[in-house]
């Protein structure tokens, strides 16, 4: 064990380098001649896998994406060339272009791609009273009608824009429940919007494995729980209609 460690330490003794030192070493290949800049590099909660660079007279700041904090550091290296030769008008080294490419492309990073995509994308645009209907309100008859009272309220909102193709949504990264817009009209019954909320409700009640993932899992115990809501049929076919 204790061979391990020493072993451990000595390579970080030898490869270490902090992204703002491989930054400014990047930075200084490309243009040797230039007085180096302070370098500052920040990890930011970006909503995609975009990262910038910007230099001005306090120096170079590069704003990654905090997707990738942990990125081994060829892939680090990899990104620091791409913004460096952007910034600095020179042609995107070709490795460098294709080794980050291939790592973004890698399924793993692709799914946390999607996920801060999705729990970041999605603002929480509006509180629960609409035109026409009241989330709280209706969301604290559900909870009496279904859950004893017991489940505690989320977020609950309308979406921005009037949605046929998601009616409803539940966000577990910002704990809310979204509606389509599109429901928050008086032309639209009382039982739609009460069946979509009561499943939301469900999802809430019963969390899938792979929390965030669009894909919508209605399980065994999900389906059974939702029969107890007396006007399913009625409902779903009005949803039908709306969405038709
Ligand atoms: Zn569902």
């Amino acid at each position: 064990m204790a061979g391990m460690y020493s072993e451990s330490v000595l390579q970080t003794a030898i490869f270490f380098e902090t992204p703002e030192e491989m930054f400014t070493r990047v930075f200084h290949e490309f243009r040797p001649r230039t007085p180096i800049p302070q370098v500052q590099v920040r990890f930011c909660k970006f909503a995609n896998a975009n990262s910038f660079v910007r230099w001005d007279e306090s120096g170079l700041e590069f704003r990654i994406t905090d997707v990738l904090e942990g990125a081994p550091a060829a892939i680090l290296e990899s990104l620091a060339n791409i913004l460096t030769a952007k910034l600095v008008r020179r042609p995107v080294p070709r490795i460098h272009a294709e080794r980050y490419r291939r790592h973004l492309n890698r399924k793993e990073m692709r799914r946390s791609l999607q996920l801060v995509k999705q729990s970041r994308g999605r603002k929480f645009v509006s509180g629960p009273k609409g035109d026409a209907y009241d989330l709280e309100k209706m969301f604290g008859e559900l909870n009496l009608a279904y859950f004893q009272g017991w489940m505690a309220q989320p977020l609950l909102g309308w979406s921005r824009r009037p949605s046929r193709v998601m009616l409803g949504h539940y966000d577990p990264s910002h704990n809310a429940i979204i509606l389509s817009r599109l429901l928050d009209s008086a032309r639209v019954p009382p039982l739609a919007v009460e069946y979509v909320l009561f499943h939301e409700m469900l999802h809430l009640r019963f969390p899938v494995e792979h929390r965030g993932a669009r894909r919508c899992v209605h399980t065994r115990e999900f389906k059974d729980a939702e029969r107890q809501f007396p006007r399913l049929k009625e409902a779903k076919l009005l949803l039908k209609t709306i969405c038709s």
